[in-house]
């Protein structure tokens, strides 16, 4: 570390966010020995402290959760860590590594110079040559435009906002969204004995185990997490998918929309509008149904592929096929909001990045980062604003690991 004629701290590389991404940035960088800060708002493992629920754990099992150097040592490997463990093993790694992390200094602008990047923080500037935008991708929740028109009475809350079901009304509560969050907040709800309407629209549909092995071994080992982004057909549609439907337990149990409706969940189809004080809902269930269906057998049948012709028959058991998803007889197209029949509504909508601070041009329209496998040439939108020649000064940007679901 240096400082400049004016006294500004100067660095090689400023590393925003102390999450899984920036920690282990932050070890590359150590092994590499380019000196770094890494700037965290919060505490190391912010995101898992603040923003999530109290009973969420990871869908990820223990022994993929590992990180560079640094795998899973406990006696659980199969397990899914709560939020505790979670903050643990991110802790206990940051201190492993030493990394250089400053706690409570919130990045409030990135801007470009000659030399780089001048990073403007709530504990004063520094100047550096590159940047690991470690953020994070899940740092605001969407919220879809329709909430506008919600009638005041009804409570609205975001998975950010929530923690457990007795911050609820009593009554009836509409979820929003049936990815990971929706579906896992519908059935924990539920089980309070609050009527629960779940609002469903495209989906992923996966089981929890398939033929006695997690479904995400099967992804890491037949290798579909293997292929790196160039080989993808269409990125950009893959990036956008939705999480899919998966809870972990110790009971490894399936939450999909076939045991939400079971328990009694009721499901509709995705909200359209809220008109008049009344929510509409898209009708088309079954399509949407057998098309989720159709694309897990695909999944399905690429891992039984997979496990014949790698001669992994033996490991592990015979293939299986899920009932289809049961649509309803009929489902509600509208939901009155006025006449007390509907409390709350949990806004299970996905979430997005907060770039808010980047003053690089390096945003498309849609507000996703423009880059290349995690790398973001920075330069063009640099020539047009200095309107000379600039070196080819990047902005890394280390890609969060919901990619990969
Ligand atoms: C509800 C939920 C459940 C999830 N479950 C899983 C799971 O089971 N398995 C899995 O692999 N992934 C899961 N994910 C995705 C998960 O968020 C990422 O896998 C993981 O957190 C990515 O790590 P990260 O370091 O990119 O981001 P984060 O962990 O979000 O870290 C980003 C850090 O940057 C800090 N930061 C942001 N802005 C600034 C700023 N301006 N200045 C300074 N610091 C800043 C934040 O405080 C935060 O600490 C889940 C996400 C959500 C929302």
């Amino acid at each position: 570390m240096s400082r400049t004629a004016l006294g500004v701290e100067r660095v090689t590389t400023v590393v925003i966010g102390a999450g899984h991404a920036g920690l282990a940035a932050s070890r590359s960088l150590s092994e590499r020995s380019i000196d770094h800060v890494v700037l965290e708002r919060g505490e190391v493992a912010n995101s898992w402290r603040r923003e999530r629920w109290d009973s969420l754990r990871l869908l990820t099992p223990n022994w993929q959760n590992r990180l560079p150097g640094y795998p899973y040592d406990g006696t659980d490997p199969d397990g899914y860590m709560r939020m505790g463990e979670v903050i643990a093993f991110i802790s206990r790694f940051a201190a492993i590594s030493g990394a250089p992390v400053r706690t409570h200094t919130a990045v409030t602008s990135l801007q470009p110079t000659d030399a780089g990047y001048h990073v403007a923080t709530t504990s004063g500037d520094i100047q550096c040559r590159t940047v690991v935008l470690a953020s994070g991708a899940c740092n605001v929740p969407i919220v879809p435009a329709v909430h506008q028109a919600v009638p005041a009475a009804i409570r609205s809350v975001t998975p950010f906002d929530y923690r457990n079901p007795s911050q609820l009304p009593e009554g009836g509560v509409l979820v929003v969204g049936a990815s990971a969050t929706g579906v896992q907040l519908a059935d924990e709800i539920h089980r309070t004995g609050r009527p629960v309407t779940l609002s469903v629209g495209e989906h992923v549909r996966m089981p929890r185990m398939y033929r006695g092995r997690d479904v995400l071994w099967w992804m890491d080992a037949s290798g579909v997490w293997d292929q790196r982004y160039n080989e993808i057909d269409d990125v950009t549609r893959v990036r956008r998918l939705p999480s899919p439907q998966l809870i972990g337990t110790p009971e490894r149990a399936t939450l999909d929309l076939n045991a939400l409706s079971a328990a009694g969940v009721e499901l509709v189809g995705r909200l359209a509008a809220v008109r008049d004080g009344q929510a509409l809902f898209s009708g088309g269930l079954r399509n949407l149904f057998a098309l989720a269906d159709l694309k897990m057998n695909r999944l399905l049948g690429t891992f039984d592929e997979w496990a014949r012709s790698h001669a992994r028959e033996a490991e592990v058991g015979l293939p299986e096929r899920f009932e289809p998803t049961r649509a309803p007889a009929s489902s509600r197209l509208k939901l009155d909001l006025r006449n007390g029949e509907l409390r709350s509504i949990v806004w299970a909508t996905g979430f997005r990045p907060d770039y808010s601070w980047l003053d690089v041009p390096v945003i498309d329209d849609k507000g996703h980062l423009r880059h290349d496998g995690g790398v973001v040439d920075a330069s063009i939108g640099m020539e047009r604003r200095r309107g000379d020649d600039v070196d080819a000064a990047r902005v890394a940007v280390e890609l969060h690991l919901r990619r990969q679901l």
